[in-house]
């Protein structure tokens, strides 16, 4: 165990993780970053991210009152009001904050995209832009100010020791084994989505192994893990963040991030292995379909169904990268049918279920509602695959970010911040409210939390 232990431990280098630590040091304390991957930037889905600093889908800056009614509309109430209320009041702070370290913003669509913006490519174009290059900016300002960032050093378990008032942190630097003392630990590992038995067992995925990792795959659960070793327990853990990606997907990263066919498949007819419906598409939109997907026996069984019309309209414009013409670009499988039996054979979807679907129909008793307009002739297929992007819930903490035990007790020095953190997105659909500036604006609030009371250097 190191000596002289320090003011913050953070486990992981994404944006929640470097402004914790920034954010941290600006105030005094000492800070180490530990990083899981030997890239010296980490392996984060900060890095990978399409970079809008949206708030409930709003500019950061549009007012924690209307932030925080947009929040609580898309997630049907199920957020946790004190936090959702501490995040929205904090999220025009932690956007002026990102500017101050000198990281540039364009407003797209009244949304800040962090420069450089991403061009509008299909698949894996994020190497130099916006996410990326925040996260440089943020490891290297951190380390200029005195902080620490250490590559290749995975934290695997914590430990209160209560007579110290600190946290013991084991870290595994390619099998060498050491062990640091902190009087706080941020967990900042972005989620539970590549673990799959973690997936099994709370988030209620039979087949996790048949979801499609859309993010830098590195969100192993270790920060939830250590939370619930700690005491902490876990808020919404079902609610993924998935999108709607062409299955070819699962092998070609020209179709793996982008494009997304969320508003494709909400404007026409999914069907699952079998050619049912599996919901009302447009009242469930892109995450809700893709979060019944990854419930299906077979989540890698389903397929969306559209006319000529809707690869005009919602096919083409709804999105940056939109299906029409990029699926076809890269070649991705498109079936075109002129007749519903044609149609079954081309799919391997059952012609009965397919013809009633098409009209709209789903089985008795489902309470599925008709379509919004019949699909017509010639129709068209394409495959889908659930894209995993992070699990939406996670770790239950109070407004500064602090864990919380079952009875609601606050556990002295430990934060989760970011994707580790439940609390913000969920719900029956679920309502996703918000990625980055989740990740910043709570690294940003643990830290303050921590520092309250201590002299403020900067
Ligand atoms: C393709 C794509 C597009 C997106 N677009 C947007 C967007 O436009 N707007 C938006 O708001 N959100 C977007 N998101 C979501 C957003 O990127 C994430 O919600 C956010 O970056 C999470 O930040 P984080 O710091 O919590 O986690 P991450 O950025 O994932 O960072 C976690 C870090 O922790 C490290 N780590 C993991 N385990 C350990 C351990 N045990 N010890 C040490 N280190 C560890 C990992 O290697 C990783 O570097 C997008 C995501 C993807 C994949």
């Amino acid at each position: 165990v190191a000596d002289t232990p320090l003011d913050l431990i953070v486990v992981g280098s994404g944006l929640a993780g470097l402004a914790a630590g920034l954010r941290a040091r600006e105030l005094g304390l000492t800070v180490l970053v530990l990083e899981a991957s030997s890239d010296p930037a980490g392996s984060s889905n900060s890095r990978m991210s399409g970079a809008r600093y949206h708030a409930a889908g709003l500019h950061p800056e549009a007012g924690g009152d209307i932030i925080a009614s947009k929040a609580e509309a898309l997630t049907e109430g199920i957020g946790d009001p004190a936090v959702t209320r501490a995040w929205a009041n904090a999220c025009g702070r932690s956007y002026r904050w990102l500017r101050r370290q000198g990281i540039g913003f364009a407003v797209l669509r009244g949304v800040p995209v962090i420069t450089p913006i991403r061009p509008n490519r299909r698949g894996e174009v994020w190497a130099g832009y916006g996410g990326d290059v925040a996260v440089r900016r943020l490891s290297s300002r951190l380390r200029l100010a005195g902080g620490g960032v250490r590559a290749a050093s995975r934290a695997t378990a914590i430990r209160r020791v209560a007579s110290a008032g600190s946290w013991e942190v084991d870290v595994d630097r390619g099998g060498k084994r050491s062990r640091l003392r902190g009087a706080n630990v941020a967990l900042a590992d972005g989620g539970f989505q590549s673990n799959l038995d973690m997936l099994r067992e709370h988030a209620a995925v039979e087949h996790p192994e048949k979801l499609v990792q859309r993010g830098a795959g590195s969100g192993f659960g270790d920060g939830a893990a250590m939370a619930l070793s700690a005491g902490g327990y876990l808020i919404n853990p079902e609610a993924l963040y998935a999108t709607l990606i062409h299955r070819d997907g699962r092998r070609d990263v020209d179709l793996r991030h982008y494009p997304m066919l969320d508003a494709l498949a909400a404007g026409s007819c999914v069907v699952d292995a079998a050619g049912a419906r599996i919901c009302d598409e447009s009242v469930a939109g892109g995450i809700g379909i893709a979060n019944r997907i990854a419930r299906l026996p077979d989540p890698l069984g389903a397929w969306v169904i559209f006319d000529r019309e809707r690869w005009e309209t919602v096919g083409r414009r709804s999105q940056i990268v939109p299906p029409n013409p990029n699926l076809q670009l890269a070649r991705a499988t498109i079936v075109g049918a002129n007749e519903v039996g044609e149609l079954a054979a081309a799919t391997g979807l059952d012609a009965a279920n397919l013809a009633a679907s098409l009209h709209g129909a789903a089985a008795e008793g489902s309470g599925i509602g008709p379509l919004r307009g019949d699909i017509k002739p010639p129709y068209f297929a394409v495959p889908l695959a659930v894209g995993l992007t992070f699990t939406m819930g996670g770790v239950a903490i109070a407004p500064d970010a602090r864990v919380l035990t079952g009875d609601q007790t606050r556990i002295p020095g430990l934060y989760a911040i970011g994707a580790t953190a439940g609390g913000l997105s969920g719900g029956p659909k679920p309502g996703y409210v918000g990625g980055l500036s989740i990740a910043v604006t709570l690294g940003m609030l643990a830290a303050e939390a921590m520092a309250q009371g201590r002299e403020i250097v900067q």
